[in-house]
Formats: structure tokens, sequence, C-alpha cells
């Protein structure tokens, strides 16, 4: 995978941030450099999706003191998709403890496409990792509620408190999605099968397609990563939303299995827990500094929006993101920029 950022020098990690002026233009220099690459397709398994301008293009950052950077179109809003399954994988981990959620969803990678049956199969009916559909219908299945109702308006008021506002979900997307989601209902019906599941397989995709059809922007996606970037609160609006530990787990699973089965590579490339979606969204968490989010439909084989890949990797080293990029301890540097 070439991300185009061999010219851009690596800046160490560090606990900052750069200064605001230089956030500012360094996000405008990650849409500038990718605003004309038209490569990539526009994904059409769910058919209104076809439809989205493949010229659509923003990138937001938000730090956890809730600056916000952004250029190009990041107030365009898009259907939230797979980005979901972090979030409200996080929501359901809050209320199942970290020693549950690890044995009944899993963190392990598949190594296979995220609609996989085969994964299922292969793993006794363990749906292995919350980002893949399996593990994100078993999350589903988990939210509290007495019923489908109920378990969405919580998945709705929780990923509106990661968003700071109120979420609407898009009906047209919903109900493309309903109308074509035979695989989705399969995958659930066959976790059933297993045991792994005790609500209605029906009742749990139902949910879960209502939460892949909120609309968020890519400003939004930046302050939800920006929520779990700063030990669960929302820096905009100061509002807890989940515990720290809960952020903890929840990038740690991001950074295994974000990015469908390219997981590797950009961890590799980008070095921060991310989640991409196939309406062309990522988001991107920087533990203790910032959320960054991007918008642009056209997606790479596995799923993963080019032009967002690229902006993301760009920001990963001229703002010194990479969590593995470390410089040589010399006590002067200290609070150093
Ligand atoms: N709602 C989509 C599905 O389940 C989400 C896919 C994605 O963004 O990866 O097929």
């Amino acid at each position: 995978m070439d991300l185009g950022v061999d010219d851009v020098a690596q800046r160490a990690s560090t606990g900052d941030l750069p200064v605001e002026e230089h956030v500012t233009s360094l996000v405008a220099a990650a849409h500038a450099r990718e605003r004309d690459n038209t490569r990539g397709v526009v994904a059409d398994y769910i058919p209104v999706l076809a439809e989205a301008d493949p010229d659509a293009f923003g990138v937001a950052v938000v730090e956890v003191g809730g600056s916000a950077h952004g250029a190009g179109d990041v107030h365009r809003r898009f259907s939230v998709q797979s980005i979901s399954k972090a979030f409200v994988y996080a929501l359901v981990r809050e209320e199942l403890g970290h020693a549950l959620a690890l044995e009944e969803v899993g963190v392990n990678s598949t190594g296979l496409p995220f609609d996989s049956v085969t994964a299922i199969e292969l793993n006794d009916g363990h749906p292995m990792n919350p980002m893949v559909n399996a593990g994100a219908l078993a999350t589903t299945a988990l939210v509290p509620g007495s019923g489908a109702e109920e378990q969405w308006a919580f998945v709705a008021r929780g990923l509106s408190r990661f968003a700071g506002r109120t979420l609407e979900l898009d009906p047209v997307v919903h109900a493309s999605e309903a109308a074509t989601n035979r695989r989705n209902r399969a995958i659930a019906q066959l976790l059933e099968s297993y045991g792994r599941i005790d609500r209605r397989p029906a009742d749990v995709v139902d949910v879960y397609t209502r939460q892949c059809s909120l609309l968020v922007d890519a400003h939004d996606l930046a302050v939800m990563g920006a929520t779990l970037a700063d030990g669960g609160v929302n820096p905009v609006t100061g509002e807890r939303v989940v515990s720290a530990a809960v952020c903890r787990d929840t990038l740690a699973v991001l950074a295994a299995n974000g990015l469908y089965e390219r997981s590797g590579e950009w961890l590799f490339e980008i070095g921060l827990p991310g989640k991409s979606g196939v309406s062309g969204g990522i988001v991107t968490v920087s533990p203790g500094k910032a959320g960054i989010g991007t918008y642009s439909p056209p997606l790479d084989r596995a799923g993963n929006s080019v032009r967002g890949q690229r902006a993301t990797a760009f920001l990963s080293r001229s703002l010194g993101l990479n969590i593995f990029a470390s410089a040589v301890h010399t006590p002067a540097a200290r609070g150093a920029v």
C-alpha cells in the first residue's frame, strides 16, 4: 500500500500536538495534497451508496482541548456505516466490562472480509471481533433494552453523545440497506444457530442496519474520535460518554481490526487506531491528543477510502501521531516543540 508519504518527515510521537496554527495548516495541506486524487471506486453493494459524490472530500481534526480544524467538505453528511461499530462497541463494552467483552465478542482478526461467513464457521461460531459484521451483530445483540426499540434508543442516544449533537437516521439509506442486507440476515441466523445471540436475529439486524444509517460528517467523526482520545469525555460538550478503560479497550480493538483486512498495513503505515466505513468515512484516534475524521467516497478493494487513508497518513507523520515513532531521549528535548 503506497500512501504517498515517503517525502514527509516522520515527527516523533511526543505527549503533545504542535501549536494550533501549525495543526490548521497541516490539515489544509493534507486536503490539498489529495484533492485531485481520483483513485478508488465508490461502493455500490448497498444501492444508494453508489449515488455518493466521488469528489466530496473533507478532513477534520478535533483536539482533546476542543479546538477544531477542517479543510474541504467537513460538513457534508453521509451514513456512518461500519464506523458505528467502534462506538456501539464502546457503549456495550462499558455495560459488559473488560472480561466479558473479551470472551463474548473477542478481539482477534479474521484475516477475511468484513462480511465473511467462513470466518464464523472456522471459529466454531465465535464472532471473533466487533469490527467484522458477525462481531458487530453480536455486539448490537448485547445492547441493553427489552426489545429492538429500546436498544435502538440506547444506540442512537449513545452515538449522539459521542458526536455532541443529535444524530439522525437517513431513511433512504436505511430502506436501501434493509431491502438488500440478506447476507447480514444470514450471519445473524448463523450466530443464533451457534447460540451466540439470544435475541431474534431479524431484530438484531434491524437495529444494526439503523445504526449504520445514522448521518454524520467529517467534523462529527473527529469529535467522536476525540472523545475516545480524551479518556471518554467529549471535549466539545464536556460530557463523560464512556470510561477511560473503555477507550483503551476500544482503541486496542480498532488498532487490530479497524481497516478491514488491511488493518496490519494501516498500523504499519499510520500507527494509530482507526475505523473506516464503506460510505467513505474514516475515524482515527490519537490517544491523548486528537480525533481525525475524513470523508471521501472512492474506496480501495478492501473498502477503505483512498483519499482518507492518504490524508491521515500525512497527518500522522507531520503531526507526530504514530504511536510507534519515538526519538532518542535527551533531557534538553523535553518541552521542545
Ligand atoms: N452496513 C454495512 C454492512 O453491514 C456496513 C459495511 C461497512 O461499512 O463496512 O454491510
